[in-house]
C-alpha cells in the first residue's frame, strides 16, 4: 500500500487544513524547530489508530486538537485524513474492492474518536486491523519517532520480539487470538 496524500485539520499546529502530498519516492519535511515536523509524523500515527497517549507526546486524547494561539482560538475537534493508492490492490480483504482508500479519523472534544473509511463508519479496530495486516500501522518499525534508536538498542527481548513481530505482520493475528480468549 502507498499513502498519496495526509490531510490534517485543527490537529495540534495545523489549525487550518494542510495536506502534504506523498510522491513516489523520498519525501522530505524540513523547517525550523517547533514547525511541526513531528507532528506529521504523528498524525500519520494517530489516523492508523494510535491510542497511547504518550506517543502522541500528550497527557490526554483530546490534546492533539488545536489547543489555540494568541490570534487563533482553540478548535473543538481535529481531523486527519490519509489517502492510500490502492492501484495495485495490496489492501487487506474487505478493505480491496477500489483504486484509493480514504482513512479519516477526527475527534471531537468531549465525544471522542470516530473513523470513516471511504466514507463508511469503522471501528477503531478495523482501521488497526487494516494497518496491522499490511505490516505498518502506529506501532510500526518504519516509524521511527527522535529518540527511538536509543530505545531500540536499549530494548529487552520481549520487546524487541514485538518490533520483529510488528514488522513480519503477524501482531495482527495475535491481537485476534487474544479477542479470541477473551470471548
Ligand atoms: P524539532 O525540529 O524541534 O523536532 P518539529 O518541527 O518536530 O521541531 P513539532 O514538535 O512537530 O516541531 O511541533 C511542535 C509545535 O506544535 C509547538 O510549537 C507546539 O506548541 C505545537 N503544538 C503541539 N500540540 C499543539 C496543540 N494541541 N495545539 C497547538 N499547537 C500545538
Ligand atoms: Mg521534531
Amino acid at each position: 500500500m502507498r499513502f498519496s496524500k495526509l490531510r490534517l485539520t485543527g490537529f495540534k499546529s495545523f489549525v487550518d487544513p494542510t495536506d502534504l502530498l506523498i510522491a513516489d519516492g523520498l519525501t522530505g519535511v524540513v523547517g525550523p524547530n517547533g514547525c511541526g515536523k513531528s507532528n506529521l509524523l504523528e498524525a500519520l500515527r494517530w489516523v492508523m489508530g494510535e491510542n497511547r497517549p504518550t506517543t502522541m507526546r500528550g497527557s490526554g486524547m483530546e490534546d492533539v486538537i488545536f489547543a489555540g494561539a494568541s490570534s487563533r482560538p482553540a478548535r473543538n475537534f481535529a481531523e486527519v485524513s490519509l489517502q492510500i493508492d490502492n492501484t495495485e490492490r495490496l489492501a487487506p480483504a474487505g478493505f480491496n474492492d477500489s483504486d484509493s482508500l480514504d482513512i479519516v479519523r477526527r475527534i471531537t472534544r468531549d465525544v471522542g474518536s470516530a473513523y470513516k473509511v471511504n466514507a463508511k463508519d469503522v471501528r477503531a479496530r478495523d482501521v488497526q486491523m487494516l494497518f496491522a495486516d499490511a505490516s505498518t500501522g502506529a506501532h510500526s518499525p518504519a516509524l521511527v519517532s527522535q529518540g527511538q534508536i536509543g530505545e531500540l538498542i536499549r530494548a529487552k527481548p520481549k520487546a524487541r520480539r514485538r518490533i520483529l513481530e510488528e514488522a513480519a505482520g503477524i501482531s495482527g493475528l495475535y491481537q485476534r487470538r487474544h479477542e479470541a480468549e477473551l470471548k
